[in-house]
């Protein structure tokens, strides 16, 4: 299957009428041939147009803050090839059944005091039960009725599902598309590239908003970066979040062997993001434990808006909650605990502690 036949046969490749100008419009539909002339650019000129377009749609200083609550761990039976809660890979991770409701709450109450404006479960299943969605579904309810928004990352739904958790006030649900529908394949074999856009469609019918990106450094090609930002960005519409993975390798899985991908190929990936997706929030996700200051700093520049606080991710390590506070004191940045659009109260720096959004671990949304 050629790349331009594949991404034509997901459900949002409309008809042709962008181009690479900085002031596009969302939601109009991008070609490979435009995202690959963006890739292309010199990335002094991809930065200055990703931080054109950034400075239209966003405060150029304000980041989201994120972080995730794991509320059932590992065991899961799907063959992710750079996640460790798959059970088929011996990485040592402790497995954890779904957490009892007034954990989740208790949790949800910590959240909303150190500041949170929305909390985000994740649960490592392939799809979960119809029961599972029923525990959730209260869950939902309860930390909603603290006040927060919600958000959660459970695996494939069916139509009745999402429309049960978004009854139940869930606001947002990740389900990532990882790659390229060309490379997807070489990453996970036990489900298909369309069984998660048609998740991701179940989503958006029920009326949740959608958070969808994807992990780039599997041994992708650049042609597979693009691939994926295309698909990303011609979903209709484009997802409201959009978390970058960079990957996290993890010893017994089948990727922890794989080269570190190139510094810039990745802040190119968040530019591109941007560009592409002008309104949405691009997420700065896994791996940035491993990015220095002055990496983050440009994928800043790039357009990245958003990204995990917290010292945990579902199950890998993240940058330390002090470290962040002093890059953030240092370049300027806010960090806010919603997005502009919903809340403008933002807070200096991170004095307030956010606990918002979610955007990988478990059920095909990244690592780890
Ligand atoms: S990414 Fe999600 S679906 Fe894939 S193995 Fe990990 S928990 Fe399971």
């Amino acid at each position: 299957m050629t790349p331009q036949t594949a991404a034509a046969k997901t459900s949002a490749q409309p008809s042709n009428t962008q181009t690479t100008e900085s002031n596009a419009s969302p939601n109009e539909a991008w070609t490979r041939e435009q995202v690959e002339q963006l890739f292309d650019l010199p990335l002094m000129d991809l930065l200055f147009k990703a931080q054109t377009v950034h400075r239209q749609h966003h405060d150029p200083n304000s980041v989201q803050l994120s972080s995730l609550l794991s509320i059932k761990t590992g065991a899961c039976p799907e063959d992710c090839a750079y996640c460790p809660q798959s059970a088929r890979y011996k990485t040592g991770l402790k497995t954890e059944r779904l957490m009892p409701l007034d954990k989740i709450v208790e949790a949800a109450k910590v959240a909303k005091s150190n500041g949170a404006g929305r909390f985000c479960m994740g649960a490592a299943w392939r799809s979960p039960k119809d029961g599972d969605v029923e525990a959730v579904a209260e869950a939902v309810a309860a930390v909603k009725e603290l006040g927060l928004e919600t958000c959660a990352t459970l695996g494939m739904l069916t139509p009745d599902q999402a429309d049960k958790l978004q009854s139940s006030g869930l606001d947002y649900y990740n389900h990532n598309l990882d790659t390229s529908p060309e490379y997807y394949g070489e990453v996970i074999t036990t489900r298909t590239y369309e069984d998660r856009l048609e998740t991701l469609n179940n989503v958006r019918e029920s009326g949740m908003k959608v958070c969808c990106g994807g992990i780039v450094g599997m041994g992708e090609t650049q042609q597979d970066r693009v691939g994926l930002l295309t698909t990303l960005a011609n979903l209709n519409p484009a997802p409201e979040s959009v978390p970058i993975n960079n990957l996290v390798k993890i010893p017994g899985t089948p990727l922890a062997e794989l080269e570190n991908i190139d510094s810039f190929d990745f802040i190119r990936t968040i530019a591109v993001a941007r560009i592409l997706m002008p309104t949405s929030y691009v997420r700065l996700s896994a791996g940035r434990e491993e990015m220095n200051d002055e990496m983050q700093a440009m994928c800043f520049m790039a357009g990245a808006n958003s990204l995990f606080y917290g010292e945990q991710l579902l199950t890998t390590g993240n940058a330390t909650v002090n470290h962040d506070q002093h890059l953030f004191e240092r370049l300027g940045i806010n960090g806010q605990t919603k997005p502009a659009n919903q809340n403008s109260s933002t807070t200096d720096g991170l004095a307030q502690q956010a606990q918002d959004q979610c955007g990988q671990g478990g059920c095909g949304c990244g690592p780890q």
